[in-house]
């Protein structure tokens, strides 16, 4: 998912500037965009927990970071997987790192209509109702099975970065006028070799 706020362009980089949030040594993925395929199917079940699924949870990290978005589903860094990295706090708080490893919403409650974003989809947002709270039930990156809550934002993230893991894209739940447009606007795009 994409950061919500407009206006958080990077200031442009200066020999003085402090590094990055993300250690150098994390491997930034390029984030895959609308009209892979790839976007468009369920991921298969993680089953293996180990050192490469550590390593692939800090790389997701990083790219999200690198990319201001709040959420990263692995389909969108071409791998079809059921794994994905949240972090609503944008990298300013490490305790807000959560990864979730074959997620399912286990109850929903509420409604909001906010306008949201993606990172495979740049330049396009638009209204999308979610639940203002969710519970979601998931493995961590050790596979160890838990459980967590979100509210708005949070809730929302879970929700956009789940719907990726079924091969589902934002766009799916707005009006089909305005999903139409965009989807007329990314293919002028295409054929002008800009996306
Ligand atoms: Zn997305």
């Amino acid at each position: 998912m994409s950061d919500k706020s407009t206006s958080s362009k990077a200031p442009a980089a200066t020999a003085n500037d402090t590094p990055p949030v993300s250690s150098p040594l994390r491997k930034i993925y390029p984030i895959v965009k609308y009209g892979d395929p790839v976007l468009e199917k369920p991921g298969a079940p993680v089953q293996k927990f180990d050192a490469e699924l550590e390593e692939l949870a800090e790389d997701m990290f990083a790219s999200m970071y690198a990319a201001q978005g709040v959420g990263l589903a692995a389909p969108q860094i071409g791998k079809s997987i059921r794994f994905a990295v949240v972090d609503v706090t944008g990298g300013k708080n490490p305790e807000a790192k959560i990864v979730l490893a074959n997620p399912e919403v286990t109850h929903a409650e509420g409604e909001v209509r906010e306008e949201e974003g993606c990172l495979s989809i740049p330049g396009f947002r638009g209204y999308v109702v979610r639940p203002q709270f969710v519970t979601v039930k998931a493995q961590n990156v050790r596979g160890e099975p838990f459980e967590i809550r979100g509210e708005n934002l949070l809730a929302r993230a879970f929700c956009h970065e789940i719907d990726h893991l079924n091969g589902i894209l934002f766009l799916q739940h707005l009006g089909m006028l305005k999903r139409d447009l965009i989807k007329r606007k990314i293919k002028k795009l295409r054929k002008q070799g800009e996306w």
